[in-house]
């Protein structure tokens, strides 16, 4: 059976290593680090994700807050409220929940967040930082990955690394990242996505395989090296009657036939899921310890 690679685990265990630090710089400053959340709109999945994110500040000692505002709001005023909050000290990190409502341009928005306070690692400058190989504020899905990898001992450096998927939130970062020649990097990265023609050429060939397409169960068996580590990022909302909520979630691998052949596997739920806010809670810490140090 393959080792079960548990995101749910692994972020655990970093949250006692960042709640230590938490005290620590809490006794040297007497202030610990403050992440906003500004959510616009009532969408229910939106309000979850929003939701861990309070927790786990709380769970690692972090203050937080969430700022709501009406669907209705408009981008200038949006934009004023981000500015406001970039320049208030008290805060050290900042995100806005996607989607935003259609009359809301989310780069624009995206950009409007102070690159320093920008703990959700999207915006030009941190993603142009990583694409010349000297990050800073990295992605916290990709970063979450890396973190697993680390945890686990999954040696990357030359080894093959496909990555299915080449979002800016997802896919392209972790290209970038496992390339870079970072002790979580050095390896050889094929980045797939929907024109890649023989996909199971490229994909059998994986050392490690990243999945980011929101496909449920679309990577069979017959798309993986057997002995590769498969990491599915994918998180779908499929129906499901026997569900009392009447869905579940779904990832982008098929687990039952992929893991009897895989050396290690996530799982879905519990595998990158909790890596995504393991990743955001280590940025707002760094970016918490930048400003002391800068103080
Ligand atoms: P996305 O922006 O929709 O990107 C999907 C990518 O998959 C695109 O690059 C697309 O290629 C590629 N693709 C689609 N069909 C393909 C095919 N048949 N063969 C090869 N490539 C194909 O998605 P995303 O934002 O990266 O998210 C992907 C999944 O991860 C979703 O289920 C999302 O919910 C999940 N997710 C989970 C977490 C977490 O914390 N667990 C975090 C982020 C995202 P093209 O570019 O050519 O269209």
């Amino acid at each position: 059976m393959p080792q079960i690679l548990s995101g749910k685990e692994v972020s655990l265990s970093l949250n006692e290593k960042i709640a230590a630090r938490v005290a620590e710089l809490k006794a040297q400053t007497g202030r610990v680090p403050h992440l906003v959340a500004i959510l616009v709109g009532n969408d229910g999945a939106s309000q979850t994700y929003v939701g861990a994110k309070e927790k786990a500040c709380e769970t690692v000692g972090f203050d937080s807050s969430i700022m709501r505002f009406d669907a209705g709001i408009s981008q200038e005023e949006l934009l004023k409220e981000i500015d406001r909050i970039n320049s208030d000290d008290q805060y050290d990190g900042l995100i806005v929940q996607l989607p935003l409502p259609k009359h809301i341009d989310e780069e624009v928005v995206t950009h409007a967040i102070h690159p320093d306070m920008d703990v959700d690692g999207f915006h030009d400058i941190n993603m142009g930082k990583l694409a010349k190989g000297n990050p800073g504020v990295k992605p916290a899905t990709p970063y979450g990955i890396t973190l697993m990898l680390k945890h686990y001992g999954i040696e990357t450096s030359g080894k093959h690394v496909v990555v299915l998927g080449r979002s800016n939130i997802v896919g392209r970062p972790m290209s970038l990242l496992l390339s870079d020649s970072s002790d979580t990097g050095n390896a050889t990265v094929t980045l797939c996505h929907s024109r890649t023609r023989n996909l199971a050429e490229y994909t059998r060939q994986a050392d490690i395989l990243v999945v980011a397409l929101g496909k449920p169960e679309f990577v069979g068996a017959d798309l993986v090296k057997p002995g590769a580590v498969v990491i599915d990022v994918g998180t779908t909302r499929v129906d499901d009657a026997s569900r009392e909520r009447g869905w579940r979630l779904t990832g982008d691998v098929n687990y039952a036939e992929v893991s009897p052949i895989a050396a290690a596997i996530t799982p879905v739920p519990g595998g990158v899921g909790p890596m995504t806010i393991s990743g955001l809670m280590m940025n707002t810490l760094q970016a918490f310890e930048r400003k002391v140090q800068n103080a």
